[in-house]
């Protein structure tokens, strides 16, 4: 698996749309390739963005959803009470 066949493969990855074969060689790259590691970040963020921007789309994964939860809460925390 190189550069160009993670490329093509970035959006199906994130989907969970390729077999146990292909997202191990896609991960197996990311391991070592920091540039496609970036990309596939990117990807899966604007993926992210998308669906939220959508507001349909398929539900979330649970894990997102528990993550997107955490910072939500962490951001909240951050603010400053008016008490
Ligand atoms: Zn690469």
């Amino acid at each position: 698996m190189n550069c160009e066949h993670v490329a093509h493969a970035a959006s199906d990855y994130i989907d969970r749309k390729l077999g146990l074969r292909g997202r191990f060689g896609v991960w197996m790259h990311l391991l070592a390739c920091s540039a496609c590691k970036a990309y596939v970040e990117q990807v899966r963020l604007a993926k992210l963005a998308l669906r939220a921007v959508r507001g349909t789309a398929e539900p979330a994964e649970p894990a997102n959803m528990d993550a997107l939860m955490a910072s939500f809460r962490a951001e909240s925390k951050k603010r400053p009470s008016d008490s």
